[in-house]
């Protein structure tokens, strides 16, 4: 079956699917995403996307062109005409198509697009041996809050780590950790997990919310605070979370061992619990 994707009001395979080439998405990144796991097809944490959507365009000043119900609507259907009963939905809102103005246009419509393919979690190997990862001085913006379609900086950070042969960069600002090229960071560290706190230098992540609720509920030690670069090098066990890698373990780190260079015994109490939490709230919905 070829992929169907939504555009601008009209449901159609994805090879008819056009934007002029004025769309300021195309033309300045001037656009807003959100990427949402769909498990036995039923969207994840869909009220805690739709608000993280509502503060990008809030971040960017651009009205949000749909009701979450219609949102919630538009969802379902692209889940049901795509295969798969786990997929992953992407959605952009641009600020639509007009002459090439640095400045707001008035008066135009935003651009709506929505695609839903199979969603890839890790492989077993990757859960079990945990991955590579390296490390680089984070040059992006300061509104990394911001989901923004402008992702060059994350891009370049990304294929930084393709090229060492690694699965993620994770980035410092500052001398503390920030996140990493599309996931956030954990670190834990004799026994207690740390989380750097949200603020304009991460993405929010709704995984990197379950985790932490689940570590409180779970009892484990926690403090969200901030992570200096020399703690997170010498960390015990290193995590990346996204909704698509959902909580990796980081096993070298600049090619070298992170703790004794195995997922360590949190990570795999972290990784079971997220499984269990997942199944459950599913079965709940
Ligand atoms: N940080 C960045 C830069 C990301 O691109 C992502 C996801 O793609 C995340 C963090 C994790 O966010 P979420 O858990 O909502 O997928």
């Amino acid at each position: 079956m070829s992929e169907i994707v939504y555009l601008n009001g009209e449901f159609m395979p994805l090879d008819a699917a056009r934007i002029p080439v004025l769309d300021r998405g195309f033309i300045f990144g001037d656009g807003v995403y959100e990427v949402i796991p769909v498990y036995s097809r039923r969207p994840f944490r869909l009220a805690e996307h739709l608000r993280r959507l509502q503060h990008s365009l809030d971040g960017i000043r651009l009205a949000n062109p749909l009701a979450d119900a219609a949102w919630t609507k538009l969802m379902r259907e692209i889940v049901a005409r795509n295969d798969g009963d786990d997929q992953s939905i992407y959605l952009q809102v641009t600020r639509g198509v007009a002459r090439r103005d640095h400045a707001f246009p008035k008066n135009i419509k935003q651009t709506v697009f929505m695609m839903s393919g199979l969603l890839t979690t890790p492989a077993r190997e990757q859960i079990d041996k945990g991955v590579a990862a390296i490390t680089a001085a984070d040059f992006r913006w300061l509104k990394c809050d911001v989901k923004s379609v402008s992702l060059l900086g994350n891009c370049l950070l990304r294929q930084m780590a393709v090229d060492a042969g690694a699965t993620e960069t994770i980035l410092f600002r500052d001398g503390k950790l920030t996140e990493a090229s599309a996931s956030n960071v954990f670190v834990v560290k004799n026994g207690v997990l740390l989380a750097p706190p949200k603020n304009n230098l991460v993405l929010p992540g709704i995984t990197y919310d379950v985790v932490l609720e689940i570590a409180h509920a779970r009892e484990f030690d926690v403090e969200v605070r901030d992570i200096s670069e020399a703690e997170a090098r010498g960390a015990d066990e290193i995590w990346v979370t996204s909704s698509t890698k959902e909580v990796l373990a980081v096993t070298t780190l600049d090619g070298k061992p992170v703790g004794d260079g195995a997922p360590g015994m949190l990570f795999r109490r972290m990784h079971a619990l997220y499984q269990d939490y997942k199944r459950d709230v599913m079965r709940a919905a």
